[in-house]
This record gives C-alpha cells, structure tokens and sequence, in this order.
C-alpha cells in the first residue's frame, strides 16, 4: 500500500493544475481496489455545495454539473458529519438522494470517506460498486488514507487552481488569501514582481565538444562576468546595510572562487564535456550534497549555489539579461528569494518580499529585516505564474499574503498602516529618561542588541544597559570558528558602545534551529537535542575561549555579565561557573586584572522553572527566555508554521511558569530579567511588572512602547492584572482580551492590536 501511495502522491504533486491531480486520484483509485467508480467531491467554499469533480465510472459530462447541498444525499451526509459512511445498499439508505445526470441508478454499495485538511472538510471522496457488498476494513483503510495523504495536495491544488482558473476567464479573483511564515514584522501594499530564476541548468542536455580550450576560455568569461556583477550588487546593498550583512557577497565570490566548483567544471571540460553539460553535472550534484544534509544553514547554501549555478549557465547561454521594469511599489516575489534578486531592484522601490520557499532564518529574510522591509517566507501555496503584477499585501505580522485586495481588505490594511504611522509619531514623544510606572516603580528597561544600526540618543537615554547580547553572530558570519582575538574585539567593540551601563553576553547558544555552516549538528530532534550550554559544556575548548575572550573585553570596564542558555539542571550552572573560574585565575596568572562578573542563568524549560528557587541560590540573576519557554512549556515548535497559532505566550500555563521564575529571583533576592519577543509587547510588560520582573529586555523597536504604557499604570495595577490572569483565567485568549480592555481604558487604542480594538473582543 506504502508503494500505491507514494507513487500517488508524486504523480498528484507533479499535475499542472487540480482538475488533472483529481482526474488521476480517482482513476487510480478506481484501478487499485477494482471498483466500477471512484469520484471526488468538492466543496464549494462561496455556495457550500458538494461538486462533482472528477469521476471515473460515471458520466464524465457531470463533473462540475452535478451538485448536492451541504447536507444532502450521501455525500452530503459524509461531508457534514466528517465521518465515512460504508454502505450494501445505498439506495434504501434514508439520505440516498438520486442524482439524474450522473447515471448512478445500478450502484448498490458506497464507500464515502470526507478529505479533511485543518479541521475542515474540503470534500468527498466516493466509490461505488453494482453488486451489493460492504468494503472490507482494508479497503475502508486505504481510502481514508489516501484521503488524508492527499487532503494538504488537494488543499494546496484547489488554492492554486482557484486563482488560475479564474485568471483563465480574465478576471482576478479577489481577497485570495496565502499563509507563509511571519518573515519580517510589518504590513505593506504593492504590485508583484515575480521573478523567475536565470537559465535553468536541469534543461541542459547532455553534449560533448572536441573544442576544450574554447569551452574552458568560455567558463572562465562566464564565472569573470558573475564576478562582477556580483561585486557590483553587494557594492550597491552596502549603502543600505551593514557590512557584516552584506560579507555574504563575499562568501557568494567565495564559493565562485572555491576550487571544488570551477575545478571540478574545468575537469570535465577537459574531459569532453561542453561547459554548460559539465556546470549542470557539478551544480546538480554539489547541490544535491548540500541538500541532503539536515543542518537548515547548510540546505541554505544548497539554494545559494544553485543561483549561482545558474546564473553562470545564463552567461554561458549569453541570454539577455532582461532589464528589470518595475514600479516605485514593487513587492518581490520568487519561488526562492535570492540575496542577489534583493540586491537587484532599487532599494527605494521595494516595498516587500514573498518567497514561496525559505523560513525567517534565510538569508533573504535576515537581509530584509536589516533593511526594515516586511516579508511573508514559506507560502509554499502561492501560484507565482498567476500572479505577477497582482496587487498584493504582504502582512509580515501573521505570514500572510492578500492577492488583489478588495477595497474593503484595503481598507482596513490602510488603517492598519496610517495606525502604525500614527503610533510612530505619538512615540516620537515619549520622553527621554527611565523607565517607571504611574507611580514611580523603577523598571529597567534593557536593549536586545544585534547588528543592525545604532540607536538614536532618545532610545540611548531610555535603556538601563543591553539585557541580551547573542554571542552566536561573531560565530555565523565566518567560515570557522572565530579565535579569540576576534571574539574578544567584537565584544569589547560592544562592551564599550554601551558602558558604564550592564551589557549581558549570552555565551554561544547554537543547536535547535541555529546551527554554524562549519559546525555542522545532525539530530532528528534538535530542540530537545544538542543545544546551548549542552554543546558549550561538551566542548570547553571553545567555551573556554569564548570566556576568554568576553573577560579580557571586559578589562577597565566592569560592566560584562554572563548569561548561560538552556540550562536545565543545577549541574550545568555548577559546571559552566567552575570553568568561569578556572578562565578568571588563568587571566589573573597572566596577570590581567579582570572582575569576576555577574553569572545569570536562561529560564527556558520547564526544568528550570520547576529548579528555579534552586538555581537562584547559585546564580546572580536570572533572565527568561520566553521565545524558548513558550515553546517547550505548550510543545509547540516555534519554527513550525502548521503551529504557529498555538504559540501563544499569553497562555496561562506559560503566564504561571513565568510567575514561578519570578517569585523564585524574589525569595533569593536577585533581579529576574524577561528578554524573549514578550517583552517588547505593551500587554506583556504589563503583567511582567506584575509579576516583579525587575528588567525587560527588547529589540529596540519595543523601548519607546514599553515605556509609554507602563507610565499608564500604577504598580498595584499590574499586580491585579497579572493576578487575574495567572489565577483566574483558563485561555490565552481571555487574557489578551483582559489586556485589551486595560489598554483600552487607558486611551491606548494604538497599543493594542488592531483584532482587539473593540471592547477588547476579536473583530477580525
Ligand atoms: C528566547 O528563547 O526567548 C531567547 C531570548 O533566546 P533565542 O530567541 O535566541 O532562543
Ligand atoms: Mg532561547
């Protein structure tokens, strides 16, 4: 059966469009359990009909005639209950409803079985036969396998074919909604630039050539010719990002240069092979290496050598570049968006990013948030040949893409845009110095510190020190592991932008989802694998000179604190702190006077909620991590999109393991920090304050946010919030919808998100 389907499923994912997936569903079906019809029903979603869509068996001139209401006959029945329905005698069954212009007055037995995909029904699947029999319990598994094998491929069919058939007609549909993953946070509006990738190398045929020198000469001009244009592209990005940003044109010349690809080329050249046969020999298997490694960096660089790849064939093939045509508007769509197809269109014009492939982490998306441009990544639905020039809005807020918004869905997405206009200008007031409650309550607010530009000196004035330094970006922008030269300069350049205030250094916390080119961790599970303070403990030599090299930043400076991620027992903190010693005495024997610096711990797993009270005894503060918390405390993979909703950190259960974390700082008397996404949330902070956090730290799009709302409310006021939620309420849900209200109390409107608005209840 495993055979039947796969076979299925790949004929399925390789038809053009849904009518030919559905026409060879039902045929297959039909010929695998020898029935005398097999038929796919769909339903309409504007109507609520049952469609006949494809059939093999009956009339073929009823498909997309004959219909049953939502709950009528059969069908009807099977899609409204969801359940199957097997049957010797359909026709003396009450719901039997006789559908003339299918001809199906002979069949005795039916098998329905519904196709559901995310909980609702998107249709029927049916066989019939003449003779009256009930199918056996194989056959009944097989069809609800194969349906639901084949649920996400009719889902993705029917959004896809929705629009293309409707473009068919000349008429765009409207409101066509596609989810991806949250790329880059912002809404905009603009027109689709669909870009295609440049030659495509699996279209090369196989051909020889008695002419080596002239095919190697002709290679060699090519690769000169990317070169340069890749030069110039990486040149015209670097006005607009920083240079560690834009070293990834280096390592793309790099890789051009590397002798594994032109050598290998030139060795089949030499060997008879054409330069284009001998490129897409080496290409494709370079790439097919890359590929089948599970490290997500590593499948990166497999899509980064194919664009290369192919944009040497293009040069090979002297195909024209066509000149790029855009408006001032451009949203920039492509079935893998390249860094090289950003560096291409004028910064001033692009207004998003849609990528069919590729996650928040691709370079694309990492680029795309330096230069504040939002993107929507994975929306593996969108039909790209459908809708180049279709006005489209990207929400980088949700992972969603609008095609041809109609005037309402415009509408609101302006409000939603003249909002967040409105909430910059009401922020540009806030006014410089620390943050405090209504009532005077110190708060510290702190700065998650990356690469990307500077603060201006009103943020300067608000933030009390950096509150999370992630250690990993010194470490992902080299092809090895930095020494501790480099290590130490990166971080004293850090160290010193910010003293005399606190800067914690997070020591490197790789494995889950980060993972080093040059280091590579292959784990079917890795976030509950090898990550963080496992690794680091594993390895001291590079953990020892990562603390090296942050203690001797340190020196005349005193303002380093280190922070440990995911800890999850007391051992590690014992561990990690004798070998934070042991580096102190080494530096000292050198004779550097370095401080002993504050030692805080990561509260990132319900472990170390549980052990908090304990490792508060041993640590000199703690600072959660409620990206990571949320994840492990409700199961919920923060990289998977198929989750995504039930991420929530408002859940009660995470709000109570916080409350813990906190009570448990209080009784050992040391600060406790909250540094995930939570605290740059309006209605986060607040409960935080609630909870006695005493420091929350954010990206520096947070701080002027946070320090508006928490001037709104009183300390006692938090308290009673954050009561409520972690005593009284059962959901998410209600809380945030509490939350709301507060806000909206307070005459923030702007602060809360535009679904809440009104009396706090969902409108959208
Ligand atoms: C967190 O998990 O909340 C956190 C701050 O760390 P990171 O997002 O880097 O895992
Ligand atoms: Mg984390």
């Amino acid at each position: 059966m495993l055979d039947i389907l796969r076979r299925l499923v790949q004929a399925v994912t390789d038809a053009e469009d849904l009518d030919t997936a559905l026409n060879i569903i039902v045929t297959r079906i039909k010929d695998t359990m020898q029935t005398g019809v097999c038929s796919v029903y769909l339903k309409d979603d504007d109507s609520g009909r049952w469609y006949l869509m494809a059939t093999d068996g009956l009339n073929p001139d009823s498909v997309r005639v004959a219909s049953l209401d939502s709950n009528e006959g059969l069908v009807g029945s099977v899609g409204a209950r969801g359940e199957l329905l097997n049957l010797d005698d359909a026709p003396n069954h009450p719901a039997f409803r006789y559908l003339q212009e299918t001809g199906e007055e002979p069949f005795q037995s039916f098998l329905g079985v519904p196709i559901v995909h995310q909980r609702s029904t998107l249709g029927v699947m049916v066989v019939q036969q003449t003779t009256s029999r009930k199918f056996s319990g194989d056959e009944e598994a097989l069809l609800v396998t194969v349906a639901a094998q084949l649920s996400a491929l009719i889902a993705h069919a029917k959004v896809s074919g929705r629009l293309h058939l409707s473009t068919a007609t000349g008429e765009r549909p409207s409101d066509v909604r596609f989810s991806g993953v949250a790329g880059v946070s912002g809404v905009t509006i603009g027109k689709a630039l669909v870009r295609k990738p440049p030659a495509i190398l699996k279209r090369v045929k196989d051909e020889r050539t008695d002419d080596a020198e002239g095919q190697l000469t002709e290679f060699q001009n090519a690769l000169a010719e990317v070169k340069v244009e890749l030069r110039r592209i990486g040149e015209s990005l670097s006005e607009h990002l920083d240079r560690s940003e834009t070293a990834l044109f280096d390592t793309y010349l790099r890789m051009l240069e590397d002798h594994t690809l032109s050598g290998e080329v030139c060795q089949r050249i030499r060997g008879g092979e054409t330069a284009p046969t001998a490129l897409k020999h080496v290409v494709t298997d370079l790439v097919a290496r890359f590929e089948a490694m599970d490290d997500a960096y590593l499948k990166e660089r497999a899509s980064d050598l194919m664009d290369l790849g192919r944009r040497i064939l293009s040069k090979l093939l002297h195909e024209s570049d066509d000149a790029l045509v855009y408006t001032d508007d451009v949203i920039l769509v492509a079935e893998d968006v390249t860094p090289v197809m950003l560096g291409e269109i004028d910064m001033r014009a692009l207004n998003g990013i849609v990528s069919v492939k590729g996650s928040a982490n691709s370079h694309a998306a990492i680029l795309a948030r330096g230069l504040g441009i939002p993107a929507v990544m994975g929306a593996v639905d969108l039909p790209l040949s459908d809708i180049a020039g279709a006005k489209l809005v990207v929400d980088g807020w949700r992972g969603e893409v609008v095609v041809e918004p109609s005037a309402h869905v415009l509408s609101e997405y302006e409000h939603v845009l003249s909002d967040a206009k409105a909430l910059a200008d009401d922020l540009q007031q806030v006014a410089a110095g620390p943050c405090k409650t209504a009532d005077g309550h110190g708060v510290q607010l702190m700065l998650n510190s990356g690469p990307f530009g500077e603060l201006t000196s009103q943020q300067m004035s608000w933030i009390d020190g950096v509150g999370l330094y992630r250690t990993e970006f010194a470490f992902l922008s080299r092809p090895r592991f930095p020494n501790e030269e480099e290590q130490c300069s990166e971080y004293r350049d850090e160290l010193l932008a910010y003293a005399p205030m606190p800067v914690v250094m997070r020591t490197l916390d790789i494995g889950g989802d980060k993972s080093l080119p040059y280091f590579s961790i292959d784990e079917e599970n890795p976030f509950l694998g090898w990550r963080g303070i496992r690794v680091t403990l594993d390895h001291p030599e590079i953990f020892l000179t990562q603390l090296r090299a942050m203690l001797r930043a340190s020196l005349g400076l005193g303002n380093l604190r280190i922070l440990l991620p995911m800890v999850t027992s007391v051992d590690e903190l014992v561990s990690s702190k004798a070998l934070i010693g042991r580096v102190i005495e080494e530096l000292k024997a050198e004779g550097l006077g370095v401080d002993t610096p504050e030692i805080g711990v990561m509260i990132e797993v319900p472990s170390a909620v549980y052990m908090a009270d304990e490792l508060a005894k041993e640590a000199d503060f703690l600072s959660v991590g409620s990206n990571d918390l949320t994840q492990y405390v409700l199961a919920v993979d923060r990289t998977n999109p198929r989750v995504a909703d039930m991420f929530d950190s408002f859940n009660p259960a995470v709000l109570r393991a916080l409350q813990q974390t906190s009570h448990a700082g209080q009784t050992a008397q040391i600060p406790v920090a909250l540094c995930g996404e939570m605290a740059g949330d309006p209605m986060a902070a607040v409960l935080l304050v609630g909870m006695g956090f005493d420091e929350l730290s954010m990206s520096a799009s947070g701080l002027a946010k946070i320090k508006r709302v928490l001037a709104l409310f009183s300390r006692d006021e938090c308290q009673q919030l954050a009561r409520r939620a972690t005593e009284e309420m059962a959901s998410g849900h209600e809380v945030m919808a509490m939350m709301a209200n507060a806000l909206l109390d307070k005459g923030q409107p702007l602060l809360v998100p535009p679904r809440w608005r009104h009396d706090g209840s969902v409108t959208t």
